[in-house]
């Protein structure tokens, strides 16, 4: 194995013990919780070890680096998440590589990811991220839908042509009530989630927790974790 290989076998190494001892601590069966790697700035090279290892799914929040990236990996059997905020304007590039987008949040957003899905013939599955640092309506400060906006945003992805309604993603927020409080933050995801799911049974993936706060997020009932610098180191610069 190169060193490359192997610094990253033994980060996943960590990592898959970390979800594994929460879902121990959670009385969850291992199998519920998928792993997403995020690999946002770094390489295609990186992407093909992580396949390598056994990862299935990956995620990047810029379109600009996904692109490119997810094209010199298309030989890959990889599940490809959109996490970024998502201008309609880079809509078009998306949906030509990406299986899920899971940061919908307004209706001109889903107006374009169904036109785009169905003009290629894709179905394109959806989470709704939700903005804890919102207020009950609004946006949040890195983008999402207040909690009092989920009902509305479902029905329209619901009840859109290419689109599957797949549930609901958060990134812990900085600010507001739940700043420092992700096993709360977290729950509240899991109340939203039961509420969305009364309407949308089949949109269960809950999607929470980072490599700072994957446990929070399996305790908590998380189905998703994305995980970027525990598995590929410290990012340089921003991202
Ligand atoms: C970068 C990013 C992650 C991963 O963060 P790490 O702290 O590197 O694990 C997860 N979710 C989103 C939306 C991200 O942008």
């Amino acid at each position: 194995m190169t060193d490359r290989k192997d610094e990253i076998a033994a980060n996943m190494a960590r990592v898959e013990q970390r979800i594994a001892e929460a879902c121990a601590a959670a009385g969850r069966p291992r199998e519920e919780v998928t792993l997403i790697v995020v690999t946002k700035t770094y390489p295609a090279s990186d992407v093909r070890v992580l396949a390598e290892l056994g990862v299935r799914h990956v995620a990047e929040n810029r379109d600009q680096d996904a692109a490119p990236k997810a094209a010199a990996c298309s030989d890959l059997p990889l599940t490809w998440h959109f996490v970024g905020q998502l201008q309609t304007n880079k809509v078009r590039s998306v949906a030509g590589y990406a299986d899920v987008v899971q940061s919908v949040d307004r209706s001109k957003l889903v107006t374009a990811l169904s036109r785009e899905a169905v003009r290629r013939g894709r179905e394109l599955g959806c989470l709704l991220q939700v903005a804890l640092d919102a207020g009950e309506s609004g946006r949040g400060e890195r983008g999402g839908v207040a909690p009092g906006g989920i009902e509305e945003l479902a029905a329209l992805v619901a009840a859109a042509p290419g689109l599957r309604l797949d549930g609901l993603m958060t990134v812990a927020p900085l600010t507001g009530e739940y700043a420092g409080r992700q096993r709360a933050a977290f729950g509240r995801l899991m109340d939203l989630s039961t509420d969305l799911r009364r309407a949308h049974p089949a949109a269960n993936m809950v999607s929470a927790g980072m490599s700072a706060d994957l446990e929070e997020a399996v305790a908590a009932g998380a189905t998703h974790v994305r995980v970027g610098t525990a598995v590929l180191g410290v990012r340089p610069g921003l991202g």
